[in-house]
C-alpha cells in the first residue's frame, strides 16, 4: 500500500470538521487496506508507531531532525527557523520548505514509498541503539525524506516529532474500524482494552470478526490502567453510588504486576517493565502460589511514607539495584485483581474482584492490600479521611463497590479526592534562565494545557515550587531537549509534565486558551505522565465554574 494513500486521507480528515464524515473517510480508507498493513495503518494513523502495550518509543532527538531536514532540503538555518516559527510545528514547516523548493522532492523519479517501508524505516529509528545509532537513524530519516512528496515529508516528520498523535483521536480510529468492518463498536472497544493494541484488534475486526468478542487478557502484556475523575467532596460518591468504597489513596506510582507461574513481569502506566528495579517485590510476588494481574500503587516507605522524589531513585535504576533496595525502602499497595488463573476479572463487579484480591495477596513484608471500607455513611467516610491524612497519604479513592474494570478509561467509577485546593498536570514548553543567584539555572517554566483542538496552549509561566537541587537537575535536563534559543529563554520539547497549585483560574486576554491560572506554583515534576496525559482546557472550565458556585 502506498503512503500516498494514507496522507491523502489524513489532510482531507484534518480538513473536514465533521465527526462522522471523518470516521466515513478512514473507515473507507481501512476497508480497502489490505490485512497484513492494516495494523500498521492504524497505528500511523494515530501517530504512535507501537502498540499501547509496548514501552518502545520513538526516539530521535529535536536536533537529529532538524539536521536531517536541512541535510535534505538545503536549507538554511535561517529560512528553517522562519518556516517553523510559522506554524510552531516541525512537520508543517518541512512542507512548506518541499513546497517551495520542488527539486527537494524527488518522489517523482524513485519509486514512490510504501506505508511498509515507511513504517519498518521508524522503527528501525526507534529501535537502534549503540555506537553509531545515532547517525545510523539520521540516515535512515534522510533516506525517507529524499523520496518523500511534501504531504508525506511532514507526515513522516510529525510522527517522529509527536505531533501527529493529535491528528486522529483514538476513539475516532475505535469507530472508524468498526465502521470498516461492521462490528459493534462496544465490541470492538472492549476488544482493544483486553488486547491494548489496535492493530492486533482492527485485524481480527477484518478477518475473523466473529471472535471479537472472545478476546481476552493476556498475561505478561500490560493493559492500559483504569483512570479516576476529581471528586470535589466526600459525599459526591453517595450521589453516585448507594454505598461506596473507599480506600486510601497512595501517593506513588502506578503499578501492574503480572505472575504466570514463576514469571513476574511489573510494569508502569507507561508499559515499562521495572521488575529488575524491585528485587524485594519480585521475591516476595514469588511466593504467591497463583497466576495473576494486580493494579496497584508503590510508594517510598520507611516507618511512614517519604517523598514522591525518593521513588524515581529506585524505579528503572539498573545497577547497584540492591543496595538503593536497602536505602529507599518501598511499600507496595495492591488495590485491584484484575485476572486470576486463568479467568479474566474485568467483568466481575469491584467488590467481588476485593473479595478474591484478599484470598491472593496477604501480607508481607514489602506488600499489603489497600485499606477499605465499604460505607454509607459520609460520617465514616470522613474519620478514614483524616486517618489517611494524618497516616501521610495523599486522600482516598472513592469506588463504585459495583463497578466493573474498564483498562483506559477515565469515567466517574473511579473518583479521586485530594484535600488540598485543585491542581493542573501541565507540560513545560519553554524554560527561561532566572535572576540573581538563579541567574545560570533555568528556573522558569512557561506550562501548556491541551486546547479544544487537541494542541498544546500556554496558560501559565511559574518559577517556584522546586528544590534547588532539582532546579539544577531540571536544567541540564532541559538543555538536552531545547530547541531553539530566543535570549534567555528556550522553547523545549514537550516531555516535562508537572503539577501545579494555584489559587484560582481567571478569565485572562493574556493567553489564546482566555484562562490564566493566579499565582502558579510547581508542586512537582511528574515524571510518570507523558504530555498525553495532561489537563485539558475542559478541566480548566470545569474549576472555574465550580469556582465561580462556591464564590
Ligand atoms: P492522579 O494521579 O492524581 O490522577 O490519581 C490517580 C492515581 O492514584 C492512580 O493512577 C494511581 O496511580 C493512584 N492511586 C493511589 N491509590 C490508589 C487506589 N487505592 N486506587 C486507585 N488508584 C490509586
Amino acid at each position: 500500500m502506498l503512503l500516498k494513500e494514507l496522507t491523502e486521507v489524513y489532510e482531507k480528515v484534518r480538513a473536514i470538521s465533521s465527526k462522522l464524515e471523518k470516521i466515513a473517510l478512514v473507515a473507507e480508507l481501512l476497508r480497502k487496506t489490505p490485512s497484513e498493513p492494516l495494523p500498521i495503518v492504524c497505528y500511523m494513523l494515530r501517530g504512535k508507531i507501537f502498540p499501547d502495550y509496548s514501552a518502545q518509543e520513538l526516539r530521535l532527538g529535536w536536533s537529529s531532525i532538524w539536521d536531517a531536514i536541512r541535510a535534505v532540503t538545503h536549507v538554511s538555518e535561517e529560512d528553517l527557523r522562519i518556516a517553523y516559527n510559522k506554524f510552531g510545528d516541525l512537520g508543517s514547516a518541512v512542507e512548506l520548505i518541499f513546497e517551495q523548493n520542488p527539486k527537494i522532492s524527488v518522489s517523482l523519479v524513485t519509486e514512490p514509498l510504501t506505508v511498509e517501508e515507511c513504517y519498518n524505516a521508524l522503527v528501525k529509528i526507534a529501535t537502534l541503539s549503540g555506537k553509531d545509532s545515532l547517525r545510523r537513524k539520521k540516515t535512515i530519516l534522510m533516506g525517507l525524506l529524499n523520496t518523500s512528496s511534501p504531504d508525506e515529508a511532514k507526515f513522516i516528520v510529525k510522527t517522529i516529532t509527536g505531533e501527529m498523535r493529535y491528528g486522529f483521536k483514538q476513539g475516532l480510529l475505535e469507530e472508524a474500524i468498526a465502521e470498516a468492518f461492521s462490528v459493534d463498536v462496544a465490541v470492538l472497544r472492549k476488544a482493544y482494552m483486553v488486547r491494548s493494541d489496535i492493530g492486533e484488534v482492527a485485524r481480527i475486526a477484518k478477518e475473523q470478526p466473529e471472535t471479537l468478542k472472545e478476546l481476552s487478557i493476556v498475561l505478561g502484556r500490560p493493559l492500559r490502567p483504569m483512570l479516576a475523575e476529581t471528586a470535589d467532596t466526600l459525599e459526591e460518591g453517595f450521589k453516585r453510588f448507594d454505598k461506596a468504597l473507599f480506600e486510601y489513596k497512595y501517593d506513588g506510582a502506578r503499578l501492574s504486576i503480572h505472575k504466570n507461574n514463576e514469571a513476574v513481569n511489573i510494569f508502569t502506566r507507561g508499559a515499562e517493565e521495572v521488575s529488575q528495579s524491585l528485587p524485594e517485590i519480585v521475591e516476595e510476588i514469588k511466593t504467591i502460589p497463583h497466576s495473576f494481574i494486580v493494579d496497584c500503587e508503590i510508594i517510598p516507605f520507611e516507618h511512614s511514607p517519604k517523598a514522591f522524589q525518593e521513588l524515581i531513585k529506585r524505579l528503572r535504576r539498573k545497577h547497584r539495584v540492591d543496595e538503593f533496595a536497602r536505602k529507599i525502602p518501598v511499600k507496595l499497595y495492591v488495590f485491584d485483581l484484575i485476572y486470576l488463573d486463568g479467568t479474566a476479572l474485568i467483568d466481575t463487579p469491584l467488590l467481588k474482584r476485593r473479595e478474591l484480591l484478599s484470598t491472593v495477596i496477604q501480607h508481607t513484608e514489602h506488600i499489603e492490600i489497600a485499606k477499605c471500607i465499604l460505607t454509607k455513611s459520609s460520617a465514616e467516610a470522613r474519620i478514614m479521611f483524616q486517618e489517611a491524612l494524618d497516616l501521610g497519604f495523599e486522600g482516598l479513592m472513592i469506588k463504585n463497590p459495583q463497578s466493573l474494570y474498564t483498562p483506559g478509561k477515565r469515567g466517574s467509577e473511579w473518583l479521586k479526592l485530594k484535600p488540598e485546593a485543585e491542581t493542573l498536570d501541565l507540560v513545560v514548553i519553554a524554560v527561561e534562565y532566572g535572576h540573581g543567584k538563579r541567574a545560570n539555572l533555568l528556573s522558569d517554566y512557561t506550562f501548556a494545557i491541551r486546547d479544544r483542538e487537541g494542541n498544546l496552549a500556554p496558560i501559565a509561566k511559574a518559577f517556584g515550587g522546586l528544590k534547588d537541587a532539582e532546579i539544577e537537575e531540571m536544567t541540564e535536563y532541559f538543555k538536552g531537549i531545547a530547541r531553539e534559543q530566543h535570549g534567555r529563554s528556550f522553547l523545549v520539547e514537550p516531555k516535562v509534565v508537572a503539577e501545579l497549585k494555584f489559587d484560582e483560574i481567571q478569565r485572562s486576554s493574556l493567553y489564546t486558551v482566555g484562562y490564566a491560572l493566579r499565582f502558579p506554583r510547581i508542586k512537582r515534576i511528574r515524571w510518570d505522565l507523558s504530555v498525553d496525559e495532561i489537563d485539558s482546557i475542559e478541566t480548566v472550565e470545569k474549576i472555574f465554574g465550580r469556582q465561580k458556585r462556591n464564590a
